[in-house]
C-alpha cells in the first residue's frame, strides 16, 4: 500500500461514537491507587462454642474491605497475636491489589516460614485480599480464577454409627437428603471408633493409663467388616468414604487399605500420619483403594511428592492452613497436571469464610474432586450473611462480588470466645500401654 492509499484508508475509518468511546475509556482506564488502611482481628464463638478468628482488611476506598479466615481452633491466641502485632502493622500502607507479591513477601517476612500459625495468618490475609479484588472488579472470586468449571460443588456428608445397624441408618438418612458422597465413621468416642478397648479393660501396665485404648489390629479387623455390612444393605451406588485420622502405622495401614478394596471406597482419608508418608508407595503396590491425604499438612514438601509421584488420589488440605486461596489454587493446578484431585477439608470446627474460600477454588478448578460439608446454625447465617448453602449434596456460593459474604461485627461481638478447656488442646488418644497415638 502506498502512502496516499494508506491516508485514504485512515480517512475512511468510521469514528467511534462518543458514547461508545466513553464506555471504552471507562473499561480500559486503570483503577485508582488503593492502600491498606487498617487490619482488624475479629474473634467469635458464633454462639456455638466455635473458636473463630477472622481478619478484616480495610482500604483507602470508603466501604471497600475484605474478610479472611485464620481457622485453627487449637492456637487461637497465637494467631490473634501474630495478626494484631505482626502482620497488621506490616500491611498498613501496602497495595492490596498485589496479592501474589504480598503472599510471597508476607510469607518470608517471618524469615522462618510455613508452619500452622504462619500459614493461618497468611491465609487470612490472602482471602481478604481476594475478597477486595473481587469486590473491586464487581465479580465473584471464581470469575477471577477463570470462571466456573462446574455448576455447583459436590459435598460429602458425615454419617456415623455406634453399631452396624445405626451406621446403615445414618447412611440412608444422608442418601434421603440428597448426598451421593457419605463418610462413614464407626463406634463412639470420635475417630478411631471400632479400634478402642473400653476404659479399664484388657491387660494394662500396673497403675498406668486406664482410659479408652486404641488398638491397631482391632481397628484393622473391625472396620472392613462394618463396610461389608453397610455395602450389603445400601449397595454400591452411594460413594463411601472413611477417615482413619492417622491412627495406623505403616504395615497396618497397608493391610487396612488392602482389606477395604472390595468395598469400592471413594477414598480412605489419612490412613497414615504425615510423619510416615513414604508408606504410601507400599499401599500403591498392593491395592487400588483411593487415598485422600493432608488434613494436617502445613508445608508444600509434604504434598508435592505425593502428587507428582501419583501416590495419592485426593489432596486434603484446609485452605486456611496452607496459606489461603493463592496456595490452594496452585495446589489444584499441580493436581490437574498429575491427575490427582482436590478434597479440601472443612470439618465441624471450621468457619463459613474458609468454606467459601474453598468453594471459589473448587468451582473454578478442573482438578476438583469433592468438598467436605459443614452446615451452620441460623445465628451464624445471620452473623455472616451470604454464607454458602448446601442443598441436596451440593454447595452453592452467593455469587456476590468478592468471596460473597460479609461479617456483622456487632453480632460477632455478642458471642465472644469462651475460655478454652485444657488451653484449647486437641485430645490425645493413647494405646494400652499409655503411649500416644498420632491424631
Ligand atoms: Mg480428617
Amino acid at each position: 500500500m502506498n502512502r496516499r492509499n494508506f491516508a485514504k484508508t485512515l480517512a475512511a475509518t468510521p469514528v467511534m461514537p462518543a458514547l461508545a468511546n466513553q464506555e471504552y475509556e471507562k473499561r480500559t482506564r486503570g483503577l485508582p491507587p488503593l492502600t491498606i488502611k487498617d487490619v482488624k482481628v475479629i474473634t467469635t464463638s458464633g454462639g456455638r462454642r466455635y473458636r473463630w478468628v477472622f481478619v478484616k482488611i480495610l482500604t483507602s476506598e470508603p466501604g471497600l474491605y475484605g474478610i479472611g479466615s485464620a481457622a485453627n481452633q487449637y492456637q487461637v491466641d497465637a494467631i490473634v497475636a501474630a495478626l494484631e502485632k505482626s502482620l497488621g502493622p506490616w500491611l498498613i500502607g501496602k497495595d492490596p491489589g498485589r496479592i501474589e507479591d504480598l503472599w510471597q513477601s508476607a510469607g518470608f517476612r517471618t524469615y522462618w516460614r510455613q508452619g500452622p500459625v504462619n500459614n493461618n495468618v497468611l491465609a487470612a490475609m490472602d482471602m481478604a485480599l481476594w475478597d477486595i479484588k473481587g469486590k473491586r472488579a464487581g465479580m465473584p472470586v471464581y470469575e477471577l480464577l477463570g470462571g466456573k468449571t462446574r455448576d455447583a460443588v459436590a459435598c460429602y456428608d458425615h454419617a456415623g454409627g455406634r453399631d452396624r445397624e445405626s451406621a446403615v441408618a445414618a447412611v440412608e438418612k444422608s442418601i434421603s437428603q440428597g448426598f451421593r458422597h457419605i463418610r462413614v465413621q464407626y463406634g463412639s468416642g470420635g475417630y478411631g471408633g471400632g479400634g478402642f478397648i473400653p476404659p479399664g479393660k484388657g491387660s494394662r501396665p500396673e497403675g498406668g493409663y486406664s482410659g479408652p485404648a486404641f488398638d491397631e489390629e482391632l481397628y484393622v479387623d473391625t472396620i472392613p467388616k462394618v463396610f461389608d455390612y453397610v455395602r450389603a444393605k445400601v449397595g454400591f451406588e452411594p460413594k463411601l468414604l472413611h477417615d482413619v485420622h492417622s491412627h495406623l502405622s505403616g504395615i497396618n495401614a497397608v493391610e487396612f487399605c488392602r482389606r477395604m478394596q472390595p468395598y469400592q471406597m471413594f477414598f480412605i482419608e489419612d490412613v497414615l500420619p504425615p510423619e510416615q508418608l513414604a508408606w504410601y508407595r507400599q499401599i500403591r503396590q498392593v491395592c487400588a483403594t483411593p487415598q485422600a491425604v493432608g488434613e494436617v499438612f502445613a508445608h508444600p514438601y509434604e504434598y508435592i511428592p505425593l502428587i507428582t509421584e501419583r501416590l495419592i488420589d485426593f489432596v486434603r488440605c484446609r485452605v486456611a492452613a496452607i496459606g489461603g486461596i493463592t496456595q490452594a489454587r496452585k495446589i489444584a493446578t499441580l493436581c490437574e497436571f498429575f491427575g490427582v484431585r482436590t478434597a479440601f477439608q472443612e470439618g465441624g470446627d471450621n468457619d463459613p469464610v474458609n468454606q467459601m474460600a474453598s468453594y471459589h477454588v473448587d468451582i473454578s478448578s478442573t482438578a476438583f474432586g469433592i468438598q467436605e460439608e459443614n452446615q451452620f446454625p441460623p445465628q451464624v447465617h445471620e452473623m455472616i450473611p451470604g454464607c454458602a448453602q448446601i442443598r441436596s449434596g451440593y454447595l452453592y456460593g452467593s455469587d456476590r462480588p468478592g468471596l460473597g459474604l460479609d461479617l456483622n461485627e456487632q453480632l460477632a461481638a455478642k458471642h465472644p470466645l469462651e475460655p478454652f478447656p485444657r488451653g484449647g488442646a486437641y485430645q490425645t488418644d493413647r494405646a494400652m500401654d499409655g503411649s500416644v497415638v498420632k491424631p
